[in-house]
């Protein structure tokens, strides 16, 4: 099936709220990656709308999310065109009120954990898990891996220097265990990104930026599936991307390690029946998983209901399904050196009676 691929990038904070630059520095750092879009989530406001930043800077689409709360439960919301009030409390308050205005939304870093150096030990996890509503929820965030692996200035500072990936080369198997959970009982999308802010520090006299954004928008990047090529009109454009984040029908990948582009997860009956990513199938006895990795390099894993069914080193697969289930796909970077690292989270396939 004919699908047009789209890499972006989710969860930056910019001068507007806690980052370190304006939208349009974030946008000359994204083009210069070679990312078609990217989706600004600043904590509580929607003043990046208001300023009109929304839309093409040179090659690049900039979208704005909010990121709603302020201690605990964090929630990413996206297609809302106002601020909603914060509730840390009661996070269902929330989600209600994005969803009433037709947005959707995302639980931010929800199972992080706090350590005693880094900010006095303020994490920023969720507390409260009797909620419904939301779309999904964060697997892969660069800096919260960073914030809980902050046990000990010096181990973090020659992680740091020799090798700024390393924290958050795995991402939190608490919230892939939530995920894999959630989507056997309903559709649940999976989203990832680096919660950039290119933090300002200091050694001694000297000032430093870590992460910064030209970095961090290498690393753990979305590439949206779409029907059609994406359209030069901003809210249709707009519609395209925010409807892929809503439906899941979207890959994670760290392109830091190696390029995900063209990796693909189909499901088929036939010629005429096939889906993809975020999709839904009917089963058959002939129903079929077709997994392309886009290297050689690759470790193919087939995921039924949170388990492994299935390993490959193949290219391309082609997995044969003897049941109904919630599928999903990770592939594995096999370096020269070393085990393999997460590189390909796919969101899921529904097969239903
Ligand atoms: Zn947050
Ligand atoms: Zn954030």
């Amino acid at each position: 099936m004919k699908e047009f691929e789209y890499t972006g990038h989710l969860h930056i904070h910019s001068s507007l709220s806690d980052g370190n630059a304006p939208v349009q520095e974030i946008a000359r750092h994204a083009e210069k990656l070679g990312l078609d879009f990217i989706c600004i989530t600043d904590h509580n406001t929607a003043e990046g709308l208001k300023k009109g930043l929304e839309g093409w800077h040179n090659g690049v689409l900039v979208l704005f999310g909010v990121e709603i709360n302020v201690e605990k439960n964090h929630y990413i919301a996206f297609g809302i065109r106002e601020n909603v009030p914060h509730d840390d409390e009661n996070p269902q308050q929330v989600i209600d009120a994005v969803n009433a205005l037709g947005g959707f939304g995302y639980l931010a870093h929800p199972v992080e954990k706090g350590n005693p150096f880094f900010m006095k030990g303020r994490c920023f996890a969720w507390d409260r898990w009797d909620i419904s509503g939301f779309t999904g929820l964060e697997i892969w965030n660069f800096s919260s891996l960073w914030r809980i692996a902050y046990n000990n200035k010096m181990k973090v500072l020659f992680w740091y220097i020799s090798d700024p990936y390393r924290a958050a080369r795995f991402p939190d198997p608490g919230g892939l265990a939530i995920w894999d959970s959630l989507s056997q009982e309903r559709r649940a999308v999976a989203f990832a990104g680096s919660d950039a802010h290119s933090f300002k520090g200091r050694i001694g006299p000297f000032k430093l930026s870590f992460f910064p954004y030209e970095f961090l928008l290498r690393t753990i990047n979305t590439h949206i599936l779409l029907e059609e090529e994406l359209n030069k009109d901003l809210p249709a454009a707009r519609e395209q991307v925010f409807n892929s984040l809503r439906k899941g029908r979207f890959f994670i990948g760290s392109d830091y390690l190696h390029s995900t582009r063209g990796f693909r997860f189909s499901a088929l009956n036939n010629d005429e029946d096939e889906v993809s990513i975020g999709q839904e199938i009917a089963y058959s006895p002939a129903t079929v998983l077709r997994i392309v990795s886009p290297s050689p390099r690759g470790l193919i894993r087939v995921i039924k209901n949170g388990r492994v069914v299935y390993e490959s080193r193949e290219q391309i697969l082609a997995f044969k399904v003897l049941k109904p289930g919630t599928f999903r796909v990770e592939v594995f970077w096999r370096p020269f050196f070393g085990k393999p690292l997460p590189w390909i989270y796919s969101n899921p396939i529904y097969v239903r009676y």
